[in-house]
């Protein structure tokens, strides 16, 4: 069973076994759909099964074939991975020009050519226009897969108009909470929080699941407690937390957006605890804590601070320099 690394998404496979049985699978797709729910994974295998010499029923691969072996390796000659370079604000056009390439040769194994390119949100409109001609006029038999975000508001429209939107929704949480036991995750009670902060996205609990995050946790809430709110100390162990994370821009932009949706879980939770709601995330003594937060700085505050924290989330994916996002929110809620 080939499809069983792909967690849900049986609707979406479904279409697609629906559209190779019509033999009318098309040229070009955009994967839309929360970050960490399998898109990515979806779409290796997807590519694997057009892919395999052996293929069994359907869109199954045979997972045995030398076929299946390079597209596990990603060495398969006709199938293209590509994605943003850490370090890189767009997709490069040299990159794309190199996939356009790959799309317009024969297939080097007699089937067809695949490409997937990840961060498919981050094409420079240099970029987008040179992929105009292949995604109207494609060679016979390729099939290109763009994995884009959330949703397909941040992609070209001339992009857009020439591909099939496949929407990915999140995961339900038993397939959260059975992924993570399958990674070895055995505590009942992080198990719990993890499934319940992820909104089902496998990649979330996993960012999650980190000792460091919950003790930086406690330091934040702590520090938006505080009477009055020191906004520097908070922003200089913000940005120190940040920069712990590694020498690479990407993984501290993850960082960043991590924490800033723990920031937003807690003050979901005070907006809770304050109307009578049990907190999502918080237990016993947090939730007091947060319940006098809230009744300090009230409930409107509360819900400026979660646009505020949802703002700066956006500005991080959109790479704004991380020190000045944190220092910006960090002194709109001390303000
Ligand atoms: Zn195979």
């Amino acid at each position: 069973m080939s499809w069983d690394r792909v967690r849900g998404h049986d609707d979406v496979r479904r279409v697609f076994a629906a559209a190779w049985r019509k033999e009318r699978l098309g040229h070009a797709y955009l994967f839309v759909g929360p970050a960490g729910v399998g898109k990515h994974t979806f779409a290796r295998e997807l590519a694997r099964a057009l892919l395999c010499e052996s293929r069994k029923s359907e869109l199954d691969a045979c997972g045995e074939c030398a076929a299946c072996a390079l597209a596990d390796a990603g060495t398969h000659p006709d199938l293209f991975l590509a994605s943003r370079p850490e370090e890189s604000v767009d997709l490069p056009i040299d990159l794309i020009r190199e996939l356009i390439e790959h799309l317009g040769l024969k297939p080097a194994r007699g089937g067809r050519k695949v490409a997937i390119l990840d961060d498919a949100d981050d094409l420079s409109a240099e970029a987008a226009n040179a992929f105009l001609k292949t995604l109207e006029e494609p060679s016979p038999g390729s099939i290109l897969i763009l994995i884009g975000g959330a949703t397909p508001d941040r992609q070209f429209p001339t992009v857009l108009s020439r591909c099939q939107v496949v929407t990915f929704r999140p995961l339900p949480s038993a397939a959260v909470f059975e992924h993570l036991k399958g990674q070895g995750i055995d505590d009942a009670g992080r198990l719990d929080r993890l499934v319940r902060m992820a909104g089902g996205s496998i990649g979330q609990a996993l960012a999650l699941n980190d000792d460091a995050l919950w003790q930086f946790r406690a330091t934040l809430l702590e520090a938006v407690a505080a009477d009055p709110i020191d906004a520097f100390g908070l922003a200089t162990k913000w940005n120190e937390f940040v920069e712990d994370a590694g020498k690479e821009a990407g993984q501290r932009r993850r960082r960043a957006s991590v924490v800033l949706r723990l920031l937003i879980g807690m003050l979901q939770d005070a907006v809770r605890v304050s109307n009578g709601v049990p907190p999502l995330v918080a237990d016993g003594p947090e939730a007091t804590v947060l319940n006098r937060l809230a009744e300090r700085v009230g409930t409107d505050r509360l819900l400026a601070w979660i646009d505020r924290a949802a703002e700066a989330d956006v500005q991080v994916d959109r790479k704004v320099q991380l020190e000045l996002i944190v220092e910006a929110l960090a002194d709109a809620v001390a303000r």
